[in-house]
């Protein structure tokens, strides 16, 4: 018989901190908090397992299920003395989502259940608050009916306004107990009419209501947009804990909070959170009433005139302070934590690793070195190689000139401009048309996670630092500026105003998430000052990693900033990227409409100057580091015209006939330019080609190894390779041009001659590949490409369905695929050592820059990685930790 519940509670638990897969991290800290003695609600988890069983027997459960959590509700009920539809002692619960990584707001939680027309009674019996029983009844039907049967919340809340409406008050806190009564009347009937059933009264209903809610809820659009950003798999499911409710809001010495212990923004350490006095959990995290600090000094840095929680309620404070050194130490990491004061009793209801920003993480993981917490290799693996991008983001410059619009909270670092939107699809709409934009929101539901992801930064007027606005937009790196109470937003009109300023849809912001500050038009920005932090993980990084990082570079400026970031050498240069320079396309086209070699050998030479040029400047920027140079690899219908105007005005630059283009352009068509004629194809048709590029590489390792004094050992890399006769036919071509170059200089200079793994055939034939190539370099955007079957170019249109119906994981283009492409890379390594055993082996698809594949890549035991110039911190980062295991 399968175990599908785990119980925690009373100092002890059945699972542990280990078990998030099965318990989701919700459940498995629990069950750490239970057992270490902390004081923890008493309550269930049931599994991820039978998650993945509901979906996969048409939505229901394991037969032992509802014996396993009869027998847990026991073990609460005995623990707290209540149970479910007591008369007098009414059992009542929470039931909530947890996966194994948390997914903030993108799941179903129901707070209060077990609540009836009985138990309401002896709640507000048992409380002595009558107002209190029946505000958190008429709560629980409002959330029960969205969230289990489908009654959308908006027909409750106009209930609600039109209640207060009769009443001529504002506030919720302003109705009485008898109008709370008289609204669950009302909210009864409306369940009926919508769903033609009375509201449930028996607590057993309403609890499997909200379980198989919890579960359905794993897929509902928003979890799989979630999933699908945060590259989640499908089939790990979510888990749902069910624990005993405690009440934050029983009057004023209770209280409900979040709390982080270090600033999760700066890194800070200081323990760092909100709370509310009489609220319940979700009034912190929606925003409505803007919480207080936790601490004095918090409050005093923050200039605010409401009472800190150290203040307005002590002994909790420093019950709760000391519980957070407890799990900090227990965890050795930032703890993110949830917690309840039900009468001035301390309710710890969730703990979790905290999600910081890049800065923070560096700052925590060094300072916790420092503090003799944790070593050197911990803190390199404490990082987020992808999160360092944000450190890369721009700064406001401080002389420009600024108009300020408004000031709220820096809910997560870096500045961003845009053009004001007020909704996620007008986001969307703009970021395809590739033009920034700032959204703008009273605040965000989990519904604008798409247009969040479209902005280039994210602005609410409500909401504290932990609403969902600044928790997902530090989740994903973006600048946010939230809770600007001074700024009222008018969706009808398109408009928002501060004071005397009006400002609409279009119209350009600045958000400066590290100040809160949000100007009127684009404001000048600076670029990134990376920190000492970030330089000592790097170099705790450099020192733990095997495999070298070499970075993607066509161009003089793209080669600088990979120095900049730490780049060992080019792994790739595009040399078709220095040919669509508007100043020499003319000149490659006059190649490809050359009739006869010899037109095409006077077009190349006046390419030859140019790329040798280019390839000087490289070879001076890498000083000495090795230096990969690609020959021509697209086919050549890129270079020329296709349009009727184009054809003509092209046609007159070259002096030739209009007709001539537009017959050469129809000759060159292919149906399918990715299998065409590419590659080194195009050096077999035109070895003239290759010829031209090898002597300009020859020539310019011979001129910078001269201005700079040390050697140049350029790599030469053949594009496309399926045959070991395709590679020998180039090769002799290389090695010629190399002795006639050297002859003719009288300088002598060593180089290598490799190829790029990017055919399966070249993989599957390696060891004959390698009898002429000193080094490989896996093209596995081709190889995944060609190994798949799928164009790399059209993939975008189905491959979202694939992600959606978790056929795969993750997109093969992103990250490697381990089983085909993968399996395809370590037999070419292999074959290839086994003719050539220190062959230089290295990666120079866009994986070279992917954590994941960088891990896989370790593993092959490739020499480097190579990826775009701004990834290249993340791929130092993720080789050490792939390294350290
Ligand atoms: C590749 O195919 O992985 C590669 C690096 O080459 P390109 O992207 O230029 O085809
Ligand atoms: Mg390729």
């Amino acid at each position: 018989m399968g175990k599908w519940v785990y119980t925690f509670g009373d100092g002890k638990a059945e699972g542990d901190a280990k078990q998030r897969d099965l318990l989701g991290g919700k459940g498995a800290n629990l069950a750490e908090m239970a057992s270490l003695g902390l004081p923890v609600p008493p309550g269930m988890t049931i599994t991820t397992e039978v998650c993945t069983y509901f979906y996969e027997h048409g939505e229901s459960y394991p037969p032992e299920l509802e014996g396993q959590v009869n027998d847990a509700l026991d073990l609460i009920a005995a623990s707290t003395g209540r149970s479910f539809g007591d008369a007098k002692m009414p059992l009542l619960v929470s039931v909530r989502s947890g996966a194994r990584i948390s997914m903030p707001g993108m799941m179903d939680t129901v707070l209060n259940l077990g609540l009836n027309d009985t138990t309401v009674e002896a709640l507000a019996e048992n409380a002595g608050d009558e107002r209190f029983a029946v505000d958190s009844y008429r709560r629980f039907i409002q959330m029960y009916s969205d969230v289990v049967l489908g009654v959308p919340m908006r027909l409750f809340d106009e209930h609600l306004e039109a209640l207060k409406e009769t009443r001529a008050v504002e506030l919720d806190t302003e109705l009485t107990a008898a109008d709370w009564r008289e609204l669950i009347e009302t909210y009864k009937s409306l369940v009926a009419k919508e769903t033609g059933k009375p509201f449930p009264q028996e607590p057993k209903d309403q609890l499997w209501g909200a379980i198989g809610a919890v579960f359905g809820s794993w897929r509902n659009d928003r979890a799989i947009t979630y999933r699908r950003l945060h590259q989640i798999p499908e089939r790990w499911g979510t888990a749902v804990t069910v624990q005993a409710m405690v009440f934050g809001n029983m009057g004023d010495t209770s209280a409900t909070g979040v709390a982080f212990t270090r600033n999760p923004s700066t890194g800070e350490k200081a323990l760092y959170g909100e709370f509310l006095i009489n609220a319940q959990g979700e009034d912190v995290v929606a925003g409505i009433r803007t919480p207080q600090d936790i601490t004095e000094a918090a409050r005093k840095a923050a200039g605010s005139e409401r009472p800190s929680m150290e203040k307005a309620l002590p002994e909790a404070f420093a019950e709760f302070k000391a519980v957070c050194d407890k799990l900090e130490a227990h965890y050795r990491d930032v703890q993110d934590l949830e917690f309840t004061i039900e009468r001035n009793k301390l309710w710890m209801l969730q703990t979790r690793a905290g999600k910081r920003t890049a800065k923070a993480a560096l700052k925590i993981a060094v300072d916790m070195v420092d503090e003799g917490i944790i070593s050197k290799d911990e803190a390199v693996k404490r990082i987020e190689p992808a999160s360092l991008d944000q450190l890369l983001h721009p700064t406001i410059d401080p002389t420009a000139k600024k108009e300020l619009f408004a000031k709220a909270l820096p809910a997560s670092p870096g500045a961003a401009a845009g053009e004001i939107v007020f909704s996620s699809e007008e986001a969307e709409r703009l970021a395809s048309a590739g033009k920034p934009a700032i959204l703008c929101r009273i605040e965000t539901s989990p519904e604008d996670i798409s247009g969040m992801h479209a902005a280039q930064g994210i602005f609410t007027t409500r909401g504290g630092m932990t609403s969902h606005a600044a928790v997902v937009a530090r989740g994903m790196g973006k600048p946010c500026v939230s809770g600007a109470g001074t700024v009222r937003i008018n969706y009808a009109a398109g408009t928002m105003t501060a004071g005397d300023t009006t400002l609409k849809a279009g119209d350009f912001v600045t958000i400066d998430g590290a100040t809160g500050e949000v100007l009127v038009g684009e404001v000048a920005m600076l670029k990134p000052e990376l920190s000492g932090d970030f330089q000592r993980i790097m170099a705790w990084a450099d020192a733990a990693r095997r495999m070298k990082v070499r970075t993607n570079a066509d161009t003089p400026h793209d080669a600088r900033t990979a120095r900049e970031f730490g780049a060992e050498g080019i792994g790739l240069c595009r040399t078709e990227h220095m040919f669509f320079d508007p100043a020499r396309i003319n000149a490659m086209r006059e190649m490809i409409l050359a009739d006869d070699t010899a037109g095409r050998r006077a077009a190349l030479d006046k390419l030859l100057p140019m790329q040798r040029e280019d390839f000087t400047q490289l070879f001076e920027i890498m000083a000495g580091l090795p230096v990969t140079i690609r020959l021509l690899d697209p086919p050549l219908h890129e270079f020329i015209p296709h349009g009727e105007e184009e054809i003509k005005e092209v046609a007159a630059a070259l002096g030739v006939d209009p007709d001539k283009l537009r017959n050469r352009a129809r000759a060159l068509a292919e149906f399918n330019p990715m299998l065409g004629h590419r590659g080194c194809r195009l050096a077999v048709s035109y070895p003239e080609i290759a010829e031209m590029q090898s002597r300009a590489i020859f020539e310019a390792a011979i001129a910078a190894a001269q201005k700079t004094g040390s050697p140049v050992v350029p790599e030469v890399m053949v594009p496309l390779v399926g045959l070991a006769s395709e590679l020998e036919f180039v090769k002799k071509r290389i090695d010629a041009t190399a002795k006639a170059v050297s002859e003719e200089t009288g300088q002598t200079f060593t180089y290598q001659v490799g190829t790029m793994v990017e055919l399966p055939r070249a993989a599957l034939n390696a060891d004959r590949i390698a009898t002429s190539a000193e080094f490989f370099s896996f093209g596995t955007n081709d190889l995944t490409q060609t190994t798949f079957g799928i164009s790399r170019d059209d993939a975008g249109v189905f491959l979202g369905s694939y992600l959606r119906e978790a056929i795969i994981d993750v997109d093969p283009f992103v990250s490697i695929d381990v089983d085909g492409v993968g399996a395809l890379v370590k037999i070419a390594a292999e074959k290839g050592r086994q003719t050539r055993p220190d062959i230089k082996l290295g990666i120079c698809g866009e994986h070279g820059g992917d954590p994941a594949s960088i891990a896989f890549c370790e593993t092959v035991g490739l020499d480097y990685v190579s990826c775009s110039p701004f990834r290249v911190p993340i791929a130092r980062l993720a080789a050490a930790q792939a390294a350290l295991g």
